[in-house]
C-alpha cells in the first residue's frame, strides 16, 4: 500500500512542479514513505534520515525533508524532536494536503504536522489527480483501516478505521490505468476482504473491475480469514479473471496464541476454509504470514503451526519475530526470549521456504501462463509472473510486455523460474 500511496504522492506533486529524480545529491526535496508495522521498519526511518544527511553535507541549501506514512502518524510532534531535518510531518490519511502543506512551507518556512485520520476526504481529493502509474501491474488501494484490532497490530491506530472507497471511483481509476496499459490490478486494503460500500461488497467489485475489457487478471490482497462469504469464495470459480492464488494470513497455528491474539477464528475454522477453496478450485494456492514468539508461545504452540503448515502446504509466506509495537495490548503481556524466537523463526522459515522450493520445482517441464512485465537490464530475458505470482524469467527477446505467453519452465530455485516461450 506505501507503494500505490508514493505514487499517488507523486501525481500530487507534478501538480506543483516537483518530478521525480535519481540524483539524490540535487534533489529539492525528500518525501520517506514510512512502515510502522514492525520495530524494524520504524528504526530504520530515523537511520536512513541519518545517511541522507550525510550524503548533502557541505551542500548549502536544505533540502524540504517529508516524512509521511504510518511512522508520521505514530510518532507524530515527537518526530521534529528526534530529528530537526524534518520540516514536514504527514499522516498515511492526510498527504492529499501535501501540494497546500509544501507551498505553505515554502512561504512561511514553519514545520507543519498533519495526522487528520479522516481517509474519505483523501479519496475525495485524490479522484481529482490522475493516477500516472500505469505498470502491466498495478495496484489500486480500495480499503484502508481496521476495526479487528489483533492484539499485536498497530494499524487500527495509525491507519485508522475501516473504510471502503467508492465503487465508481475504483471502476474509474482502473479504467484510466487500463487505459495506460495495466493488465492486472490488485486490489489493496488491509482488510480488503471486509470490503463493502452500501450494497457492494468484494465479490460484487470484482466482477465490476472484471468488466473492463482490456484487464486480464485480478488479484486481492491482504485477507482476514473471518470475512470470507460463499460470494467470495465462489469467486474464483466463476470469475475466470479472478487469479488462484489467495494470500490468507493465518499467523499462528495455535488456538491458544490464536485466542490471545484476538484473531477471532481457530485453526480448525482455517483449515476448513481452505478445504472449502480447494473443493471448488482443485489448483489453488494460498500464501500466508506468521508471527513467532508471540507472548505465551510455548514449544507446543509452535508445534501447531509447523503442523498447520504441513497440512495447507503454502506455495509461499511471509514469517516475522513478533515485534512490540507501542500502544497495542501484547506489549504488556509477558515476552518471550528472543533466542526462542530467533530460533522457532529459523525452523519455520527451513520449513516455508521448503515448500516454497517444491512448489516452484514441481513446475519444471510444464506449461505455464506468464503476463510478461518487462524487459530485463540485461536486455537479454523478459520477466513476467505466472498466475500463482510466481517470478518467471524468459529467454529471449519475442516477447511483449503486456502480453500472457504461454512458457515452457525448464529450471526453477526457491525464487525464480526460467523458461522459453513454447512456439507450437
Ligand atoms: N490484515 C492482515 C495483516 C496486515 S499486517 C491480517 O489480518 O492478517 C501484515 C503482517 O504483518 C501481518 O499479517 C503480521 O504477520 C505482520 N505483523 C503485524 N504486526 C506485527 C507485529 N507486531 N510483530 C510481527 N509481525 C507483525
Ligand atoms: Fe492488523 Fe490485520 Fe489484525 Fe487488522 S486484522 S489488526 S490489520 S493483523
Amino acid at each position: 500500500m506505501n507503494e500505490y500511496d508514493s505514487n499517488r504522492i507523486a501525481d500530487l506533486l507534478y501538480t506543483i512542479n516537483y518530478k521525480k529524480t535519481e540524483e539524490v545529491e540535487n534533489a529539492d526535496c525528500f518525501i520517506f514513505n514510512t512502515c510502522h508495522i514492525r520495530e524494524k521498519a520504524t528504526q530504520k526511518v530515523y537511520s536512513d534520515i541519518g545517511k541522507i544527511k550525510k550524503i548533502l553535507r557541505g551542500r548549502l541549501s536544505k533540502p524540504l525533508f517529508v516524512l509521511a506514512g504510518c511512522v508520521a502518524q505514530a510518532e507524530s510532534s515527537m518526530v521534529f524532536e528526534k530529528s530537526d531535518f524534518v520540516d514536514i510531518v504527514v499522516g498515511p490519511q492526510a498527504y492529499h494536503k501535501l501540494p497546500e502543506l509544501i507551498k505553505n512551507y515554502q512561504s512561511n518556512k514553519t514545520k507543519s504536522l498533519n495526522t487528520n485520520l479522516d481517509v474519505s476526504d483523501k479519496f475525495d481529493s485524490l479522484e481529482r489527480y490522475k493516477n500516472a502509474s500505469s505498470k502491466v501491474s498495478s495496484f489500486i488501494t480500495i480499503q484502508e483501516g481496521c476495526d479487528k484490532f489483533c492484539k499485536f497490530c498497530v494499524v487500527p491506530y495509525t491507519r485508522g478505521p475501516e473504510f471502503s472507497r467508492c465503487p465508481k471511483q475504483i471502476y474509474n481509476e482502473v479504467q484510466g490505468l487500463v487505459e495506460g496499459g495495466t493488465k492486472e490490478i490488485i486490489l489493496l486494503g488491509q482488510n480488503v476482504s471486509s470490503y463493502k460500500n452500501k450494497d457492494i461488497n468484494l465479490s460484487r467489485l470484482i466482477d465490476k473491475v472484471a468488466s473492463i475489457k482490456k484487464l486480464e487478471r485480478i488479484r486481492f490482497t491482504t485477507s482476514h480469514p473471518n470475512d470470507f462469504n460463499d460470494d467470495l469464495i465462489n469467486a474464483f470459480k466463476y470469475q475466470d479473471k479472478l487469479m488462484p492464488q489467495l494470500h490468507l494470513p493465518v499467523q499462528s497455528g495455535s488456538n491458544k496464541i490464536l485466542e490471545s491474539m484476538n484473531r477471532k477464528h481457530t485453526r480448525e475454522f482455517y483449515l476448513k476454509l481452505i478445504d472449502k477453496f480447494r473443493d471448488i478450485k482443485k489448483d489453488i494456492e494460498f500464501s500466508s504470514d506468521f508471527i513467532v514468539g508471540y507472548p505465551g508461545e510455548t514449544d507446543k504452540d509452535f508445534d501447531d503451526t509447523l503442523d498447520l503448515v504441513d497440512k495447507v502446504k503454502f506455495s509461499n509466506s511471509y514469517s516475522f519475530v513478533y515485534s512490540q509495537r507501542p500502544g497495542t495490548p501484547a506489549v504488556d503481556f509477558d515476552q518471550i526470549p528472543k533466542e526462542v524466537s530467533s530460533s522457532r523463526l529459523e525452523i519455520l522459515q527451513n520449513k516455508l521456504f521448503d515448500l516454497q522450493r517444491k512448489f516452484n520445482d514441481s513446475a519444471v517441464n510444464s506449461k505455464t501462463k506468464v503476463l510478461v512485465e518487462n524487459i530485463t537490464k540485461q536486455g537479454n530475458q523478459f520477466f513476467g509472473r505466472n498466475e500463482y505470482m510466481q517470478p518467471v524469467f524468459i529467454e529471449g527477446n519475442k516477447c511483449t510486455p503486456g502480453q500472457i505467453e504461454i512458457v515452457e519452465v525448464k529450471s526453477s530455485n526457491r525464487h525464480n523460474l526460467w523458461g522459453s516461450v513454447d512456439n507450437n
